[in-house]
């Protein structure tokens, strides 16, 4: 039996009709600019995404770094969210591999950037500080809760970082999450930042990749440093079949993923033990604690849970973090609500 996998959207694995599309993919040589499926995946993710070009990278953490390493060089600063994905989960590429300073300033829980704190971040034209050349903003934002960012509030802090001379990147792995939450389109979402990464192998379901997008001379630049960092690919059409799927079909049923996030939320919300951590999800992800009455940790509960079948993600020892995707269904939402209740009983 499939386990009913909660640990993240990104252990979708392709519909049987990405599948047969992968086999039956039309493919050339990408790094020459020939593969006419990945041409076809750049083009629509463009549009989608309301730029002039993208580029079709392995994962988002590429899509990341070399947005970044496009918009800055070494030594230049760029400005991020404590609770960024950038700044935690992508091994500090930037610095490591892109000489590029990071100055933190904390995620509001809305995972915002408060406006007056970007504005502070700003540096000074003085030879001791670091050049700030790029605002990095997330949508959704992952570690506070999934919560999507509104076109508005995007809008407010581009203004600040363009009046500054610097560039703005938007890390939208779930921009389709988040524009589904919002009742807008991605390139509503995307209007007032220059580039902007999202991610094809999560809630959208293709097996691989993600797609930065941007201006024609942008993606020009992030075409060079992507072969740099060895991202070049050669017949990548079966992948990209599998990402232009997610693009026209996936992209519309993403409310069902957030019905069911919420669905347990509600469910999990009546285990005695069990309180919401980030609030009511407008996405698809849940974040539970545990409440100190509770003896055991989010460790050993997750080990009882995967005795019925359930993976979950203990974040740590009273933290837990559930997704819901395109595997998920009604029965599985029920059947977990009933596994947490059983084990905390
Ligand atoms: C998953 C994720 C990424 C990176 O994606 P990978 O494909 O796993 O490298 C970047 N940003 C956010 C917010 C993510 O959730």
């Amino acid at each position: 039996m499939q386990p009913i996998d909660l640990r993240s959207d990104t252990v979708t694995h392709p519909t049987p009709e990405m599948r047969e599309a992968m086999a039956r993919a039309a493919v050339g040589d990408d790094v020459y600019g020939e593969d006419p499926t990945v041409n076809a995946l750049e083009a629509l993710a463009a549009e989608m995404t309301g730029k002039e070009a993208g580029l079709f990278v392995p994962s988002g953490t590429m899509g990341n770094l070399t947005a970044v390493l496009s918009h800055c060089g070494r030594g230049d600063e760029v400005i991020l969210g404590t609770q960024s994905h950038t700044f935690l989960h992508e091994a500090g590429g930037i610095s490591a591999l892109g000489g590029v300073h990071s100055c933190q300033i904390p995620n509001q829980p809305d995972g915002t950037l408060a406006l007056e704190d970007i504005r502070a971040a700003i540096r000074t034209e003085d030879i001791h500080h670091p050049v700030s050349r790029l605002l990095c903003l997330e949508n959704t934002h992952n570690d506070c809760g999934g919560v999507p960012l509104s076109g508005e509030y995007t809008r407010s802090a581009a203004e600040i970082a363009h009046q500054h001379g610097m560039a703005v990147h938007l890390d939208g792995a779930r921009l389709f999450n988040a524009a589904t939450a919002l009742g807008v389109s991605a390139a509503d979402l995307a209007a007032p930042v220059d580039s902007v990464t999202f991610c094809l192998s999560k809630g959208l379901c293709a097996p691989v990749g993600s797609v930065l997008c941007g201006s024609g001379a942008f993606i020009g630049r992030a075409r060079r440093i992507r072969k740099q960092l060895g991202g070049g690919m050669r017949q990548a059409g079966v992948l990209a079949a599998a990402g232009l799927i997610a693009l026209e079909k996936m992209t519309l049923r993403l409310e069902e993923d957030h019905r069911r996030a919420r669905l347990l939320a509600e469910g999990l919300q009546t285990v005695p033990g069990l309180l919401l951590d980030k609030g009511m999800p407008l996405t698809n992800m849940v974040y539970l604690a545990l409440s100190e009455a509770v003896p055991l940790s989010a460790f050993r509960i997750a080990d009882r849970l995967r005795e019925d079948g359930i993976l979950v993600g203990p974040r740590d020892a009273r933290h837990f973090r559930l997704v819901t995707h395109y595997w998920i269904d009604d029965p599985a939402v029920e059947k977990t609500v009933s596994a947490f209740r059983a084990a905390l009983s």
